[in-house]
């Protein structure tokens, strides 16, 4: 069986629903920096007075300024509006904020698995405690629907509760010795300290899947969050304290992404790079961590291939589909990419599908019933015009959408485009938005080729009802995901990760922790 296969969430049941039911807004209003516009403002007074709105960065259990004093604005993708401003860090911080996690690490390592599992079950508690003003955070500087931000947080949580289980179970092994009088074990270690860089997409997951297991591990961290969204990240740090993890197990630090990344590349005292992200990136850091032969994780970019086949329930295919394709505004790595549909359905999954995809409200994220936020600048706006410019001159058709939406800013109409051809750009590379390009195939084995003609291998999803064809796809799809009649596939107990240019190692699930450990082979002798 191919490594690729090995991995699998073949989910064939639908998973719990990631979008949850809403409480009402009932906290008290609270003081708010100075910092804070009056427009956010009025959404921030929903959140509690519990300091979650932090502004500084996190260095040794401190809140600190940049040494310099410059900031960086953080924006309402939603309005333009400014947020706050948050320290613009570079090298010497981090450099302190390495020194912090590496002081903590000589005693966070030697506490207790049931020591460490308990930090991280109060961190889990705490998190879903702030649930609602989590949520509103992640709304206001990432612009995706309530929700769904809620929706983020359980997620993101589930890792810290998975992973505060799984510390308890890291267990080593004994093997039998070649010789009579040697015994031979491997005790299991923690990596030492983890340098954790981050996207703006899952500002709190993304996060926590990465933390989760490491402090699980016994490692200490340096936190990059993205400096579109550090606000989520800080505010969970602040939880991190509240929860009583010692001091500077957890560091946050933002700004110069690429002063911050050098120095975490070049310290010896950083043994693991953890990324997710823009495959781009993603190799520059690798080959930056040669230079210090560090271990690398990578969760990178992807192109879902989203597989309709004729004897699919197509009531089945098109609510997946559309979780699949439009969770996030489109801008998630696992978001279906193509969706390539057998020539017998075509017809009838287009129009079932563009009717559902009307119906897709777009809107501010803290409105009602909407399901489409904005983009998250005006770059990725620009990103899918182009696309979709490239499509349609070599001859893709516009079915629904394909302009700016009404609303303004960096708001998409939910798109269908048809008659889309694997040489065009929106074929080869994910647009991270809220289009969807319906491919036509004939055969199975047509549809397996398309679906592998790419670099990305990190999700796949396909729509079947035979059994048979399930399996034989699945197998032979070149992706470390494949959801087979489902569109949500992630969760916190299955490996998640790419093979090809979608990145090395997995997280979540038991396999997540070991990219934190390392293997140590000690042996003992009989001698005196
Ligand atoms: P990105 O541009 O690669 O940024 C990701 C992170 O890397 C940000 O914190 C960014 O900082 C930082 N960064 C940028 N240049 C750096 C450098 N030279 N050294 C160190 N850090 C650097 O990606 P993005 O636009 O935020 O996220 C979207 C991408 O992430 C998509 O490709 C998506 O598919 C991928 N993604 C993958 C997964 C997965 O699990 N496989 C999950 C989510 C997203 P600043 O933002 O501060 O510049």
């Amino acid at each position: 069986m191919k490594l690729a296969t090995l991995a699998r969430v073949a989910v064939a049941i639908r998973p719990p629903k990631l979008l949850v039911h809403l409480p009402s807004m009932h906290r008290p209003i609270s003081i708010l920096s100075r910092q804070i516009t009056m427009d956010a403002k009025t959404v921030a007074s929903r959140l509690t007075s519990s300091g979650l709105l932090r502004t500084q960065g996190l260095i040794g259990g401190k809140w600190s300024d940049a040494y310099d004093g410059k900031t960086i604005e953080v924006f309402n993708p939603a309005t333009g509006e400014v947020i706050a401003n948050v320290p613009c860090m570079g090298h010497k911080e981090t450099s302190d904020a390495i020194s912090s996690a590496h002081d903590a690490f000589n005693s966070w390592s030697k506490t207790t698995a049931a020591e460490r599992s308990k930090y991280l079950r109060r961190w889990y508690d705490l998190i879903i405690s702030h649930k609602e003003e989590l949520g509103q955070l992640i709304t206001l500087e990432q612009g995706k629907p309530l929700k769904e931000a809620m929706g983020e947080v359980s997620y993101g949580a589930s890792f810290i509760e998975f992973f505060a289980e799984e510390a308890k179970r890291v267990y080593g092994d004994i093997i039998q010795s070649t010789l009579a009088d040697r015994r031979l074990f491997v005790l299991k270690q923690p990596v030492g300290v983890v340098g954790a860089i981050t996207p703006w997409n899952f500002p709190l997951a993304m996060i926590t899947r990465k933390v989760g297991p490491a402090l699980a591990c016994g490692c200490t961290v340096v936190i990059k969050p993205s400096e579109l969204t550090p606000l989520t990240a800080l505010a969970a740090a602040e939880l991190a304290l509240q929860a009583g993890i010692p001091l500077g197990v957890v560091n946050v630090v933002m700004g110069n992404a690429s002063d911050i990344g050098d120095a975490l590349l070049a310290s010896p005292q950083v043994r693991k790079i953890t990324f997710t992200g823009s495959t781009a990136v993603g190799k520059k850091l690798m080959a930056g961590a040669a230079g210090t032969v560090k271990k690398v994780s990578l969760e990178l970019g992807g192109n879902a291939p989203c597989i309709v086949f004729d004897d699919a329930d197509l009531d089945v295919a098109v609510k997946g589909a559309l979780a699949a394709k439009f969770r996030n505004s489109g801008q998630t790595c696992v978001c279906a990419n193509r969706i390539i549909v057998q020539e017998g359905i075509y017809e009838k999954f287009a129009n079932a599908f563009s009717k559902a995809v009307q119906t897709l409200q777009v809107g501010h994220g803290f409105s009602d019933g909407v399901a489409q936020g904005p983009l998250i600048n005006e770059a990725a706006v620009q990103k899918v015009e182009s696309f979709i410019k490239d499509a349609i001159s070599k001859g893709a058709k516009v079915v629904l959408g394909g302009k700016r939406h009404s609303l303004g800013m960096t708001f998409y109409e939910p798109t269908v485009i048809s008659d889309v051809k694997s040489e065009m750009l929106i074929s080869r590379e994910e647009v991270f938005g809220p289009v969807a390009p319906l491919l036509r195939f004939k055969t199975e084995e047509e549809a397996i080729r398309i679906a592998n003609d790419t670099t990305s291998g990190l999700a796949a999803y396909l729509f079947t009802n035979s059994i048979q064809r399930s399996w034989r796809v699945s197998e032979a799809l070149e992706y470390g995901l494949v959801g087979i009649n489902e569109g949500i596939i992630s969760t916190e107990v299955a490996p998640f990760g790419g093979v090809k240019q979608s990145g090395l190692g997995r997280e979540g699930s038991k396999y997540g922790m070991d990219e934190y450990l390392e293997f140590f082979k000690r042996i003992d002798s009989d001698d005196d």
